[in-house]
């Protein structure tokens, strides 16, 4: 008897809207939920998020894909082509800046990690990942509007999170406007399962897993487990909070610092504190810290010529470092002449002179007294963080 070993392929799916991830995840759910009917099996569904400065993409940035387990690629294809007609038939070529291209990828293999990393790092230009599919079995599906959803789409199935990842759960509702999910309800249910992470801005009083924009995601619960993000959601749903009409725990890159290289060394030269609050600290390089950015930014406006401090950011279009985190290494302040053996302090005479005591009259070599001053790390506060950025209090996987 011949028996069929099902075979695992990867899809890929991005760009599906203009505005923020949500209808990436809602629409994906839906193909996932199309191809389990179907009688295949899906794994290791995950939530991809990739470099922040992307052009024509928003701030979160999100990419989805999931390994598909089935026996039989053309039906695969077929539901894969039939699906994507059906959603997307009628998205057309529009002009704006921030116009969707969704794109929907299959792949044989799970495509090579370097493409996960260039594409959370850097800007990638589509052709060149055209040009790298070209060699691979693949097969896309766009409309007219063009296929830049594919950098996202194959960065998501080339991402491995070997050394860290996290989880989350996103639920979505059918109905537009405001969501009823209370604060005071995140607030119990961050607390009964501490493996939840970023529920609430603690500074704002204000809970962070509920977007603000018109999309169909309710919440989204993330965690360092699986099982935490879905305890975390059923616990949730049992208040009376805004019921969710489906949802699913991908596994993700946020809050693993994945965008980041690491940390670098800096002697500030200067720093200009702008109008608004952002402070621009000169040390070789030019490092933004934000008005928004809380700790950050008060670290920021304190820093001095000369302070040695440490820092992680990430290059922005122009060049400039936005700071993530910040910590100052050594500095020195108050600087001051030594006192004598008699308890006056010592005084200048005059440069290249030695110090005298004004009291005793004894000398010293010329030399200063200071303060040495050093921080924690500093980062912005949860409301102003990326969802790629590992909190500092975060334990990643690989620290474990
Ligand atoms: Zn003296």
């Amino acid at each position: 008897m011949n028996v069929e070993v099902p075979s695992t392929f990867w899809v890929g799916l991005d760009d599906t809207d203009e505005r923020e991830h949500g209808c990436t995840t809602h629409d994906f759910n839906d193909l996932l939920v199309t191809l389990s009917k179907s009688g295949m099996e899906i794994d290791d569904a995950r939530l991809v998020r990739l470099w922040p400065f992307a052009p024509q993409r928003t701030r979160g940035n999100a990419a989805l894909a999931a390994a598909v387990k089935c026996d039989d690629i053309i039906h695969l294809e077929e539901i894969l082509q039939q699906w994507f007609e059906s959603k997307y038939s009628s998205v057309i070529a529009q002009s704006e800046p921030h116009s969707a291209q969704p794109t929907l990828v299959l792949v044989r293999d799970q495509l090579p990690e370097v493409l996960y990393w260039e594409t959370v790092r850097e800007y990638v230009d589509l052709e060149d990942r055209t040009y790298h599919l070209a060699s691979l079995y693949h097969r896309i599906w766009s409309t007219d509007a063009g296929c830049a959803g594919l950098i996202g789409a194959t960065a998501a199935i080339a991402w491995r999170g070997h050394n860290d990842w996290t989880w989350e759960c996103t639920a979505w509702r059918n109905e537009g406007g405001v969501r009823n999910v209370p604060g005071k309800s995140v607030a119990e249910m961050a607390e009964k399962f501490p493996g939840t992470i970023l529920n609430r801005d603690p500074n704002l009083k204000r809970s962070l897993i509920a977007p603000r924009t018109p999309c169909p995601v309710l919440y989204g619960i993330r965690g360092e487990e699986q099982s935490d993000v879905l305890s975390a959601h059923n616990f949730l749903q049992d208040f009376p909070v805004e019921q969710s009409t489906s949802y699913r725990v991908f596994r993700t890159n946020q809050a693993t610092d994945d965008h980041l290289e690491a940390f670098h060394d800096s002697t500030v030269a200067s720093i200009q504190i702008m109008t608004g609050g952002h402070v621009e600290i000169h040390a070789g390089v030019t490092l933004l810290a934000f008005s928004q950015g809380g700790e950050i930014n008060k670290l920021a406006q304190t820093l001095k010529e000369g302070d040695q401090i440490r820092w992680f950011g990430l290059s922005g279009p122009d060049g400039t470092y936005h700071l993530e985190k910040l910590k100052l290494t050594y500095g020195q302040r108050n600087h001051r002449r030594p006192l004598c053996s008699c308890g006056s302090r010592y005084k200048s005479k005059g440069a290249n002179q030695k110090l005298k005591c004004p009291s005793c009259e004894s000398t010293v070599d010329n030399q200063w007294d200071f303060d040495v001053v050093h921080s924690d790390w500093k980062e912005p506060p949860p409301s102003y963080r990326r969802h790629l950025s590992k909190p500092l209090g975060r334990i990643g996987k690989s620290e474990c």
